[in-house]
């Protein structure tokens, strides 16, 4: 996808009350976004369909809500203060500065691309005789393109594995990699930079203490395994899902709302015995990969990443991808993150972390499997994914966002065709015992057909509306977003059309 269509993306967003930079009118801060009056609703409404997938779909799963402060050790426990950095680089010409991994990758997408267009351009050439696998292994140029990224893949993921800096910087300097602003390759040495935010709690400047602002939620369940197990009586397995902020000071934050210094993420944290540990990452991988399915956004349009590079605390890590408009990025994380926290927790509180097993009379500290999505990647992949300009047949474009259903900040729109001669009045009266169940939006501004465009661009899944005919039979049309389809329904029988519609049962299955 282009740019163009990018920015697009971003002033759709703006223009119908979705996301706003921060701070805007102070020329905004960098990295931070608001939400707005449609936007919440929409983030709402993916909480709401993670929340229930997790903690009501399962019944060995419950929900918390920590802090976002904790006790400053937690960091040294989880092992962030040491640990949780990335590799930093700048350029002397533009001050820019970019972590190094990601001006590679972005490399190593260049070349994919001129390996894909070759493809594209042999396709066309051969037509139907054309087989993409003698090509890969056959053809000069794709033979070059392939070694260089197979190259680049594993020289990476040495770098990143041993936290050799001069070697990334290496990779940076033989390529000729170029700072994408000045165009030049005057780069700094590469230094390790830590993206945690720290504050100070308390009043006095003498009693007041180093505190972080948490860059992640799971730890905010660690730290409560041992309240929720006992107070919950819980027997493993069993998970502990949580929705909140957390907070990292990214490098460079650019992509919109994909790279945020301030962002929410829905994590789930699956407490098992050790040595099942890898038969449940299997499982969440293909229960995590039903859920986005279920949704409905076309099935190419995700991928499984295997992560070479392991995390500190990990023995298996996948991401779930999606194909953003910028190309396929991690939408969601599946960590197998062995005994790690738990055992540190133990280790740096001197609290005893264990679980009694009845089961076969045994003691021991938890494997956990967790699952990790961004909300604001997961409103970006919906958003972005849904947006689209339709041609008609009149030769007018209509702008419409085909959000799922279920996901819509409104599920209906009533509109009166005319304000007058009572149509209006009967249009709210209609509202009245449906508001409470169902988001309805009323509009009587503008000319039915604007209205209808108002809509689309919003997602609005329904628009319902009151004419004459409504008055005389208690019939009212319904318009369907997608299809522009008009049908007729008794007025009777709209509650239970809109609750046909809508039950959630239909899509988490
Ligand atoms: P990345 O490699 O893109 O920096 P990560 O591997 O550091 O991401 P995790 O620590 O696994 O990310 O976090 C879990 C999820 O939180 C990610 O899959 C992503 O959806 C989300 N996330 C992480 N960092 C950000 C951010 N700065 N802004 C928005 N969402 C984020």
């Amino acid at each position: 996808m282009s740019d163009v269509k990018f920015k697009k993306i971003i002033s759709h967003a703006k223009e119908y009350g979705f996301v706003f930079q921060s701070s805007e009118i102070y020329d905004g801060l960098s990295a931070v976004y608001d939400y707005g009056q449609n936007g919440v609703l929409l983030k709402n409404n993916i909480k709401e369909y993670w929340w229930k997938s997790m903690t009501q779909l399962n019944e060995n799963i419950v929900g918390i809500d920590s802090a976002i402060f904790s006790h400053p050790t937690t960091w040294k426990a989880s092992g962030h203060l040491e640990a949780f950095n990335d590799p930093l680089i700048d350029n002397k010409d533009s001050q820019k500065r970019y972590r190094a991994d990601n001006l590679i990758e972005d490399y190593i997408q260049k070349v994919q691309k001129k390996l894909d267009k070759e493809l594209e351009k042999n396709k066309k050439r051969f037509g139907e005789c054309f087989n993409q696998e003698t090509f890969m292994f056959t053809n000069e140029k794709a033979k070059k393109y392939n070694k260089e990224i197979d190259d680049l893949v594993s020289s990476l993921n040495k770098a990143l594995k041993d936290e050799n800096l001069d070697l990334l910087k290496e990779i940076i300097v033989s390529r000729n990699i170029s700072c994408p602003v000045s165009g030049t390759k005057n780069w700094t040495d590469i230094k390790q930079f830590n993206l945690m935010f720290s504050t100070k709690f308390g009043a006095s400047s003498e009693t007041a203490s180093n505190l972080y602002l948490r860059p992640e939620t799971a730890q905010g369940i660690f730290l409560n395994y041992m309240n929720v197990q006992k107070s919950g009586r819980m027997k493993i397995p069993f998970g502990i899902a949580q929705i909140g902020k957390a907070f990292r000071n990214e490098i460079i934050a650019r992509q919109f709302i994909f790279r945020m210094r301030e962002f929410e993420q829905m994590e789930m944290q699956f407490f098992v015995k050790p040595g099942t540990q890898m038969e449940w990452y299997d499982h969440w991988k293909k229960n995590r990969m039903n859920w986005h399915l279920s949704l409905g956004l076309d099935e190419k349009n995700y991928r499984f990443h295997d992560h070479d590079k392991l995390a500190h605390y990990a023995d298996a890590a996948c991401d779930i991808e999606f194909n953003f408009p910028f190309g396929f990025k991690e939408l969601e994380g599946i960590h197998s993150r062995t005994d790690f926290d738990l055992i540190n927790h133990e280790k740096f509180s001197s609290k005893h972390i264990k679980y009694y097993d009845p089961k076969d009379d045994s003691k021991y500290t938890p494997y956990v499997v967790e699952t990790s999505i961004g909300l604001d990647r997961m409103f970006l992949a919906i958003f972005s994914n849904s947006l689209s300009t339709e041609l008609l047949d009149d030769g007018s474009e209509r702008v419409v966002l085909k959000i799922p259903k279920i996901l819509a900040p409104y599920q209906c729109a009533v509109l009166p065709l005319v304000k007058k001669d009572g149509l209006a009045e009967y249009a709210e009266e209609l509202i009245k015992p449906l508001k409470l169940k169902f988001r309805i939006l009323y509009d009587e501004k503008d000319a039915i057909g604007r209205r209808y465009r108002r809509q689309d661009a919003l997602g609005t899944p329904f628009c319902l509306t009151v004419d004459y005919q409504t008055i005389d039979d208690k019939t009212i049309t319904i318009r369907d977003r997608d299809s522009m389809k008009q049908t007729r329904i008794k007025v009777d029988e709209l509650e239970k059309f809109l609750y046909k519609s809508f039950d959630i049962s239909n899509w988490l299955k």
